[in-house]
């Protein structure tokens, strides 16, 4: 059994606003999620969005390892409902936060799998597909390229996923083992 109260303080000691156990058997891969990535910009264009990151089925069966982890958000105020620069701001924050506590999860967990919100840009511009990862350890794949609601799995899991107007909340979540 993991300890939370731990996990919680290293999840606001990376910047997150907000944490709560996350029970991996909450979780659901649906092929309509994962379907919408197929209009998303970056799909077939980066090592951890779809079909890069695997089938669902490989994900479900990578997924079904995990029993434990912990959701992390980072919310972020905004002038209004169309302050992009509050949102730019706020997803900063969320993937600043997310590497640091992937990096100290890591020391203790080697058998972590981090599901960020986005895709990844740890690079400038991604390798895909002529050159492999840069960095195949540091990349993480979203919760929606795994098929995941993640209003849904909020939800089941206790933590708040709506936070009124102006606000905006980015989630990600750790599974550990
Ligand atoms: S680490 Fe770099 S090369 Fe690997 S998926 Fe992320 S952006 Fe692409």
């Amino acid at each position: 059994m993991l300890d939370f109260e731990a996990l919680n303080a290293l999840a606001l000691e990376a910047g997150f606003t907000h944490a709560a156990p996350l029970d991996a058997g909450t979780i659901e891969l649906k092929d309509e999620v994962r379907d919408m990535c197929g209009a998303c910009g970056v799909y077939n264009h980066n090592w951890s969005c779809p079909p890069a990151c695997g089938t669902l089925d490989e994900l479900r069966a990578k997924v079904a390892g995990y029993r434990e982890g912990i959701l992390v958000q980072t919310v972020g105020e905004l002038e209004d409902q169309f302050d992009g620069e509050g949102m730019m701001e706020a997803q900063e924050n969320f993937k600043d936060s997310f590497t640091a506590l992937h990096d100290r999860l890591a020391q203790d967990y080697p058998g972590l799998l981090s599901l960020c919100a986005g895709t990844c840009t740890r690079c400038k511009k991604c390798t895909y597909p002529d050159e492999p990862c840069r960095f195949p350890d540091k990349r993480f794949s979203s919760m929606e390229a795994y098929g995941i609601v993640v209003m849904d799995t909020c939800k089941a899991n206790d933590l708040q996923y709506y936070y009124g107007p102006n606000a905006i909340a980015y989630t990600g979540c750790f599974l550990l083992k």
